[in-house]
């Protein structure tokens, strides 16, 4: 029985219930009375449900399409404005003792080069990424209680926040590893983390069965219900995903809102992000080989979706994605993206690193590329990490985003932050068109305080003074 309040994942993410909603969706895809009740719903910026959203992802109605689109893009410039979050991802250790059938990480691949860093090489690798400009990481690391326990992605993450490599810092570590116990969470939060992410790779119990043959990550239940004990242990920003293309994509999407539904009825609070990955070559990896793949236009759609039904939610999309993709999905909701990434162990400090990588990467540009490119297309990089430092987590994160009143934080400290960039990291011409960029945007601070503030931070920054927050 779906019960969304439930503690069991096979009720909160109900099988039934969700052919049920596609079933919904597909006798309503070509309703306008309904769509357009649904799509008024939406205006509201309160969100919808998972069955509502479905309607919307099944629409056939080109000119209800353009609607959908049309409410994404405002809804993405209402909540987030022009601003685009930097992060890069660190791969910490791919010895890994799951054996998931999408990633080359599974324990079963013989010919994958297997390596570990150590912290000293950690060290190499966050001072390679500072002296690129980054301020938040996301670790990753496969599950191997041998080669990768907890003490020592605990003992990664002090390494990484101990280091200060000329102006550079990281600010913000997120960490997305196996699922853990709610004390293992415990021992996370206490580290510093920001946010916890764990994809679910898909919501189909009976695929997802078949995908993790064996090891600790073939328990359905364990794995779904870690953010529950992630919230248990503290963590208050939990990040969730699926890998499309495993499975239907209408059936993970309706799977992905209802575990938002969960987790806001039982805590208080929705995920802080999702993040869209799709299944994408590697070593051993041939996406061809699974049955699910979707289209540019479909994933498209499915961002707008999102958009629309979880206003609050930050939404990721990483370098698995070419340029092009990236730039027509950031209109329509992405409000993070990596950039300059290595998905290899030890992959920022080599110029040609072994043979490591989790997923072969799409976007190559260097990060100063990516800045660039996102300015010349009016969007901010930010480089802020400013909520969790100032304990701005959980629900009371998302109070202030619903009342609008984080906005009066993310324009200055994206500013601020970028400023810091184009002093101690951007190329020449980046640099400059940074600071036209900045010149404009000031003007947009609606409140005259904090727009006096962030002027006269930005002169201390420029006279060499860093890290000034809201
Ligand atoms: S997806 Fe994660 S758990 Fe699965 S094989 Fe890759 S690293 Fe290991
Ligand atoms: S102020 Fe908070 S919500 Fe805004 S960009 Fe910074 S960390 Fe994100």
């Amino acid at each position: 029985m779906y019960n969304k309040n439930s503690a069991y994942a096979e009720e909160f993410i109900d099988h039934q219930e969700i052919l049920d909603s596609l079933a919904y969706a597909d006798a309503h895809k070509r309703d306008a009375a309904v769509i357009d009740a649904i799509l008024e719903k939406a205006r509201l910026r309160k969100g919808l449900d998972h069955r509502e959203a479905s309607v919307l992802l099944a629409c056939e109605l080109e000119e209800k399409n353009r609607e959908i689109y049309a409410l994404a893009e405002q809804i993405k410039k209402d909540f987030y404005g022009n601003r685009i979050v930097m992060f890069a991802p660190l791969y910490l250790s791919n010895y890994c003792v799951n054996g998931c059938l999408y990633c080359p990480y599974h324990a079963k691949n013989k010919h994958i080069a297997r390596k570990k860093l150590t912290q000293e090489e950690i060290r190499a690798e966050v001072i390679a990424l500072q002296d690129m400009g980054h301020k938040r990481l996301a670790l990753e690391a496969g599950e191997d209680p041998v080669h990768n326990p907890l003490e020592y992605i605990l003992e990664s993450i002090r390494t990484i926040y101990s280091i200060h490599h000329k102006n550079g810092a990281i600010r913000r570590v997120n960490v997305n590893i196996a699922a853990l116990s709610v004390d293992g969470y415990r021992q996370l939060k206490e580290a510093g983390i920001g946010t916890y992410i764990l994809f679910q790779e898909t919501y189909h119990k009976e695929s997802y069965e078949k995908l993790h043959p064996t090891g600790p990550k073939s328990n359905y239940a364990y794995h779904t219900e870690a953010h529950d004990r992630a919230m248990q242990g503290g963590i208050d920003d939990v990040g969730l995903g699926v890998l499309f293309g495993l499975e239907l994509y209408r059936y993970e999407f309706a799977g992905l809102l209802m575990h938002a539904e969960h987790l806001e009825a039982v805590y208080g609070v929705g995920p802080h992000t999702i993040s869209v990955p799709r299944v994408c070559p590697a070593d051993d990896i041939d996406p061809d080989t699974f049955d699910n793949g979707i289209s540019d236009d479909i994933f498209a759609k499915i961002v707008a979706c999102i958009r629309v039904a979880v206003p609050y939610t930050g939404m990721i999309v990483s370098t698995r994605e070419k340029k092009e993709v990236r730039e027509r999905v950031l209109r329509l909701g992405i409000s993070q993206i990596s950039g300059g990434s290595r998905t290899s162990v030890g992959g920022y400090r080599e110029a040609e690193p072994e043979n490591t990588s989790q997923f072969d990467v799409s976007d190559r540009r260097s990060l100063d590329e990516v800045v660039r490119w996102l300015m010349e297309l009016n969007y901010i990089p930010s480089f802020c990490t400013a909520c969790y430092r100032e304990g701005r987590t959980g629900d009371r994160f998302m109070s202030l985003c619903k009342s609008g009143q984080i906005q009066n934080c993310c324009l200055p400290n994206a500013l601020l932050t970028l400023q810091e960039y184009l002093e101690d990291y951007a190329a020449p011409e980046t640099k400059r068109i940074g600071e036209e960029m900045i010149e404009r945007q000031i003007a947009e601070i609606a409140n005259e305080k904090v727009r006096n503030i962030t002027k006269e931070r930005l002169e201390k920054t420029g006279q060499g003074q860093r890290d000034f927050y809201f």
